[in-house]
């Protein structure tokens, strides 16, 4: 912590404390960026330590006494001690009655202890209202300001006023708060600074599935093909030649799952005939990591650009370059130019490099810095619209790439349609669907739903048959 910057900051302050005294014990690692945010905030700050005289490293500004002391100054204190040392708690007790005491604590694993940290500080303070909070923002974060993925604290406690004071607290220093339920859920925002990535498990695994998959069908239908039936060792094309079909073949696959998601929601609805049925929980899984996936295949498509970069410097296609050109002066030849095959190489090339640049377009998009400054129908408009866009030029990309290679029985190695071509099975359903969503008549029944329009169920519309008929033999 700069002490420069944090007495420039405190300066600024002196003479403008405008809240009251919050208490923190602990002078470690937490409680002096928490001390630091609270001065910041205007809070008069004062810590509880085992050793008062020893506080060269708090915010200047604040005050460091005994935790009885700073106990009696203060309504609400946090406890920013690890919950090993809890004990040193329950002789305080007297001095903490009717106290808010703040749980922060977070355990080094899952299920460390029977009891949750918050329900247990609670049992060793029982005069206290105990709120378990702030455990889910880093020290770090508090200190440099960096909150974007933190700015939202979570808080759950039995007390509905101790509860408020600290949800106060969070707004005075700039956080959102969400209030979690009772004291009982303290395990559970316990467990959530634990997880590793939890939304990026399900893509990942796809990722890795997808890549795994045509890695090994395109081994044996290129490396091991050519070693069983033409005797050739090509196996030094597993590095580059085998890595940039794959890339892209995911890229692709992947990105066309993050929009096959909402056709089959639009399809659900459209059975339904109504939004408010819950769809089912793997469709919610998978719409939820949409935006992982996008830039899985995104990291996949910066690969295959790469890949693609570096194939004029090797070896093995220099030297084949080199063999031929010699092979057609020693027979003074020259191969004829083929119209057609330039326009496709162009137009190959050309979606290629298009569908990559609005593929990055798409990526920074989705950036919350970006995605910020953008409201919810801009948002819309360039993931959706885009995305498709997108889809449409890479899958022609990928066409293109195989247009005089569909018809010929060589493509098909051991009767198996090559990579390109099983990659274009998912993009194809995608587009396919999402045509087939956009008729008119269509659109405009999804768009109702979408607006709140339900369709009457046979009860409903047997009654109203019923109203009718009564009204016209009236
Ligand atoms: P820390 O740097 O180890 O500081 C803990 C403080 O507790 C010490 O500085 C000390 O302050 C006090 N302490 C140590 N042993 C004690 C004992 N036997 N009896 C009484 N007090 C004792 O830990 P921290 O990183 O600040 O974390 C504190 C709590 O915040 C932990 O429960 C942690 O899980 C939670 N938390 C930390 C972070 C983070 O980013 N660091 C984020 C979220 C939650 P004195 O010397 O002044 O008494």
């Amino acid at each position: 912590m700069s002490m420069k910057s944090d007495s420039v900051a405190m300066t600024s302050l002196a003479g403008e404390r405008k809240q009251g005294a919050v208490g923190i014990f602990g002078t470690g690692d937490f409680g002096r960026s928490l001390g630091l945010r609270l001065l910041q905030a205007g809070y008069e700050v004062v810590f509880g330590s085992r050793d008062p005289k020893n506080s060269a490293l708090v915010a200047k500004g604040s005050k460091v006494m005994t935790h009885t002391e700073a106990a009696q100054m203060a309504q609400v204190i946090f406890i920013a001690v690890q919950r090993d040392h809890y004990d040193f708690l329950t002789s305080l007790t007297p001095a903490l009655e009717g106290k808010v005491l703040v749980d922060i604590s977070n355990n080094l694993k899952r299920g460390q202890f029977p009891q949750s940290n918050a329900e247990y500080l609670s049992s060793l303070v029982p005069g206290a209202s105990v709120v378990k909070g702030f455990n889910t923002v880093s020290a770090w974060a508090l200190q440099s300001g960096a909150l974007d993925s933190e700015s939202t604290v979570l808080v759950c406690g039995d007390d509905p006023k101790a509860k408020q004071a600290v949800v106060d607290i969070a707004h005075s220093l700039g956080l959102s708060a969400q209030d979690r339920g009772s004291l009982g859920a303290a395990g559970e925002l316990e467990d959530i600074p634990l997880q590793l990535f939890p939304n990026w498990r399900l893509p990942l695994w796809v990722a890795t599935g997808l890549t795994a998959f045509f890695f090994f069908y395109l081994l044996i239908r290129d490396v091991i093909y050519a070693y069983a039936e033409k005797g050739q060792d090509i196996s030094y094309r597993i590095m580059i030649t085998l890595a940039n079909k794959v890339f892209p073949i995911v890229a692709l696959v992947m990105l066309s799952l993050c929009y096959l998601p909402g056709a089959v929601a639009a399809i659900l609805q459209l059975y339904n005939g109504t939004k408010y049925k819950r769809f089912p929980d793997w469709l919610d899984r998978w719409m939820l990591c949409r935006k992982q996936l996008g830039l899985l295949a995104l990291f996949s498509a910066v690969l295959h650009v790469v890949y693609t970069f570096i194939i004029s410097i090797r070896y093995n296609v220099i030297h084949t370059s080199d063999t031929e050109v010699i092979t057609q002066i020693k027979k003074n030849q020259s191969v004829p130019f083929d119209n057609a095959e330039a326009w496709a190489t162009d137009a190959f090339l050309s979606l290629g490099v298009l569908g990559f640049a609005m593929f990055l377009l798409l990526g920074i998009t989705s950036l919350p810095s970006v995605s910020n400054t953008l409201n919810w129908r801009e948002f819309r408009f360039v993931q959706s619209k885009l995305g498709y866009l997108t889809l449409t030029v890479c899958t022609t990309h990928c066409l293109l790439y195989g247009w005089n290679k569909f018809l010929k029985p060589s493509t098909y190695k051991w009767f198996t349609p090559p990579g390109f071509m099983l990659c274009l099975v998912v993009p194809c359903i995608v587009l396919i669907l999402k045509l087939i969503l956009s008729i008119p008549c269509i659109d405009h029944r999804i768009t109702l739903i979408r607006n709140g329009w339900e369709r009457p169920t046979k009860v409903q519309s047997s009654k109203m048959d019923a109203f009718l008929e009564k009204g016209t033999t009236l």
